[in-house]
């Protein structure tokens, strides 16, 4: 097992004092929070404070907190229950988004609603001209996510919506990679529905919500006994959500600090990989601090990982986490990378966890396994 972590795109660690949290009610306190009695008032005040935590992170209102299981599950809910209470029209989704975004959009298409991706540039930033032109037709929703998951790159979520709201249109913004690296604002943002999710932030896996603007007529994904006043019905996921709501407010309080260590991390990493003349993808962008995502000429990202893996360094290969498919990131490709080049990125992410220690050993690791590996090509060729 890899001894130092630099994926925490993909998941974090449980914070200790979000375990903490979350201890009681995954032992005592097993109140159904519907129920009347006092067990049932206690887990229904537990949801209540982690809601209050929530909303603070983001610069919401507590009523504007819609629970879920993951990002993912926000993510389609955001999509199909907008698009479903609306005319058939278009939906509009970045071509840089999350599978969880643009394949519930193709879903829509295939009900009769029109999917359309709006282009990036070669630095990864959406194009909002693009994005003006094709809201000429009749349009439903806008999604665009906050941050990249893999170049980090951040969009520039205010312009946007200020052109669909032009058109009234409504927004969609996955703000999943930017909650505890960036300031994340919903009422400044202007969305009118915005997607977090709790194991980025040192929370559980198993809670997300949907901030959703209470003027937005959506249509819950799960019908049943009504929770979440009716958005999203099924027996909450107590400890989950109180380990979302304690991550929250620890993620907000540690934002100065993850923003600063992250960036220094991530910056002398990259002066390492120039050395190493490696491609930087997204570096122009404004990028959130702790992501860096870069390749190698004719060396394969997930040989590279597996390599780096061995001798004990945890990063991701391009395509790792959103599918286990091999093909190359759909976000290069968008960016204009060429297919071969594109086949080669690997990402790393870091935490307040890391050190520049550890960068320093990574770096050493990986000239030699990059030699080793040119090494092992130029004998097969
Ligand atoms: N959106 C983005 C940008 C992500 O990076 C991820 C996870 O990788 C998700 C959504 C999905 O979130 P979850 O893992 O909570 O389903």
């Amino acid at each position: 097992m890899a001894s130092v972590y630099f994926d925490h795109n993909s998941t974090t660690a449980l914070k200790p004092k979000v375990l903490e949290a979350m201890m009681p009610y995954l032992t005592k306190q097993h109140g159904n929070p519907t129920s009347q009695h006092g067990y049932g008032r206690s887990a229904r005040q537990a949801i209540e404070q982690a809601r209050l935590q929530v909303a603070n992170a983001v610069g919401a209102q507590s009523n504007q907190i819609v629970f879920t299981a993951s990002g993912t599950e926000a993510n389609n809910f955001a999509v199909t229950g907008i698009a479903s209470n609306l005319d058939q029209a278009q939906i509009l989704t970045s071509s840089i988004e999350h599978p969880c975004v643009s394949n519930p959009a193709l879903a829509m298409q295939r009900r009769g609603w029109q999917a359309k991706s709006i282009v990036v540039d070669s630095d990864c930033n959406v194009h909002t001209a693009h994005l003006q032109k094709l809201l000429e037709a009749p349009t439903d929703l806008v999604s665009v996510m906050l941050a990249n998951n893999e170049t980090g790159a951040i969009q520039d979520i205010e312009k946007i919506t200020a052109l669909a709201r032009e058109k009234k249109v409504l927004v969609h913004t996955d703000a999943v990679q930017a909650l505890g690296k960036i300031n994340v604002d919903f009422t400044a943002s202007g969305v009118h529905a915005m997607t977090i999710s709790s194991h980025k932030i040192g929370g559980p896996i198993g809670a997300g919500a949907l901030v959703l603007n209470k003027r937005v007529d959506i249509q819950p994904l799960l019908h049943g006994g009504g929770q979440e006043k009716g958005l999203r019905s099924g027996t909450e996921n107590i400890a989950a959500i109180v380990g979302f709501g304690e991550a929250c407010a620890l993620a907000t309080e540690n934002l100065p600090h993850f923003a600063t260590h992250t960036v220094s991390l991530r910056d002398h990493l990259e002066v390492g990989l120039q050395k190493l003349e490696a491609v930087i993808f997204g570096q122009k962008a404004k990028r959130l601090p702790n992501t860096s995502f870069f390749a190698f000429s004719n060396i394969d990202g997930e040989t590279l990982v597996t390599a780096l893996d061995k001798v004990g360094f945890a990063v991701a290969s391009g395509s790792a986490c959103s599918s286990a498919s091999s093909e190359p990131s759909h976000v290069l490709l968008a960016m204009g990378v060429d297919a071969d080049v594109a086949r080669g990125a690997i990402r790393l992410s870091f935490s307040t966890n890391n050190t520049v220690e550890q960068v320093d050993e990574f770096l050493t690791a990986l000239e030699k396994v990059l030699q080793d590996l040119r090494q092992l090509t130029a004998i097969a060729a």
